[in-house]
């Protein structure tokens, strides 16, 4: 595993490229942005809720542009509208931006720019077959799902919700970071009988090559310093911090919906493997007995959503 949760390890360097709003079907509006860096080229993304939660980099002025480029790459305030002109001031709704004049940086302003407040956040690794093709081998896609429904309303039983603001950084590392091809060769091993971290060393792969430092300077860029984390993961918990500019204040447990219900989320035989593997393997703080979701009630204590709040 990738720990780099020194402080004094530089970090990457990013540069928000775009920035558009998404209707969803579900739900608010999300604002998709998307990020270029100097150790990959790969198109990381943050799913950020919340208008005014702003990239530093994207807002920044920048030399000989006009209004509308700012407007295109999505560097404006408010809403868009046809034969809007500025995209510093949104006439509409009577808000505007400020800048420093000799640097062009974006001045905070809370009546436009969300900071210093705690911020619902999952770091999220990208995982096709989860998301995409219906795979009921991992939980990645109930995950992300829950992330941001979570990240919509006030609260779901015991867990404050965002509200209506949140981000959900999506970091481009494919299959704990081997990539799609390596990890259809570690599912075959997996029927062949290994675990998720033994068909991974088997094939000369970390048991898992992630590496969140992009998390963190995307949601340093964002304007975060607060973050309540999503995750089931310990490390993870590292992963969101970078002191003195961004700090994990509290974890949010993220329990699989098979474990709660009989109809909701992801009921295999893969599945309950693959968790097992997490919480015996890789020290996820799971809720133990590991008789999974057949034995488990919805009046067990043992399935009771707490959350934990680091000091
Ligand atoms: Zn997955």
């Amino acid at each position: 595993m990738t720990l780099s949760s020194e402080p004094q390890d530089p970090l990457p360097v990013v540069k928000c490229v775009a920035r558009a709003r998404i209707p969803t079907t579900t739900g608010p509006d999300i604002f998709l942005h998307l990020y270029a860096n100097d150790r990959d080229t790969k198109e990381h993304l943050a799913i950020v809720f919340g208008e005014d939660i702003r990239s530093r980099t994207l807002f920044q002025r920048r030399r000989g542009e006009t209004q509308q480029d700012r407007m295109v790459r999505g560097a404006y305030v408010g809403k868009l509208f046809p034969g809007r002109t500025m995209a510093d001031m949104d006439e509409n709704l009577g808000m505007s931006l400020k800048f420093d004049e000799t640097s062009g940086s974006l001045l905070v302003d809370p009546k436009t720019t969300w900071h210093n407040q705690d911020t619902l956040v999952r770091i999220h690794s990208e995982c096709y077959t989860g998301e995409t093709a219906w795979s009921a081998r991992c939980d990645c896609g109930e995950q992300f799902d829950h992330a941001g429904k979570l990240m919509g309303v006030e609260r779901e039983g015991d867990i404050i919700g965002g509200s209506g603001r949140g981000v959900i950084v999506y970091l481009r590392q494919e299959g704990r970071g081997i990539g799609l091809g390596e990890k259809l060769k570690a599912y075959n091993l997996q029927d062949l009988g290994a675990d998720t971290v033994q068909a991974n060393l088997m094939l000369q792969h970390p048991a898992d090559g992630r590496d969140f430092s992009l998390g963190r300077a995307i949601l340093i860029d964002l304007g975060i310093s607060n973050v309540r984390l999503l995750t089931n993961n310990p490390d993870k918990v590292l992963q969101a911090e970078y002191p003195p500019y961004l700090q994990c204040v509290e974890r949010v447990p993220m329990v699989p919906l098979s474990w709660t219900s009989d109809h909701d989320g992801i009921h295999s035989a893969e599945i309950e493997g693959y968790l097992r593997t997490k919480v015996e393997r890789m020290g996820h703080l799971l809720q133990r007995p590991l008789k999974l979701h057949s034995s488990v009630s919805k009046s067990n204590p043992s399935t009771k959503v707490t959350t934990h709040t680091l000091v």
